[in-house]
């Protein structure tokens, strides 16, 4: 298919990368504040690929409201877990006549200073938990949704 040029408007930085940058973590790739960030705002949308079946290969989707699932585009892609997280994935109510069940918002839920690395909750299925690292004082010890925890650690103890 040929490039269109129809489109050549020159995009001003958007709001999201006026908050957030990508920079290294000792896990790879992580999202940091640039600014200080209030509690309880919505930092932006998780822009990315639809899909309808889970890829073998991405350790970055993000299930929708729908039960479809989201590839997030850079920079929300590479939001990290914490088990104590300040920020946190969430999505609108539909209203009558309106379709928000695949889109996803990121929004903070404490204070975030310059610098700071924006954390999720993955909050993982017990069939995908892996041992987590993040350093928490309340750490789980696996990226495991909470509800989940004692079916991982039943098999840890296996
Ligand atoms: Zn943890």
């Amino acid at each position: 298919m040929p490039a269109s040029s129809a489109s050549s408007a020159a995009s001003a930085p958007s709001r999201l990368d006026r908050l957030v940058r990508v920079g290294e973590t000792h896990v790879g790739r992580g999202v940091f504040a640039r600014r200080r960030l209030k509690a309880d705002i919505v930092l932006g949308e998780i822009l990315g690929e639809i899909l309808a079946d889970h890829p073998e290969d991405s350790s970055y989707v993000m299930e929708l409201p729908s039960c479809k699932l989201l590839e997030p585009a850079a920079p929300l892609r590479f939001l990290n877990h914490s088990c104590d997280p300040n920020c946190e994935i969430f999505y609108w109510e539909a209203e009558p006549g309106t379709v928000q069940e695949d889109r996803l918002w990121l929004q903070t839920i404490r204070p975030i200073e310059p610098g700071e690395e924006l954390l999720i909750d993955y909050s993982w299925p017990a069939d995908a938990a892996i041992p987590c690292r993040c350093g928490a004082t309340g750490c789980r010890g696996w990226i495991c949704d909470p509800a989940e925890l004692h079916l991982v650690e039943n098999q840890a103890d296996e």
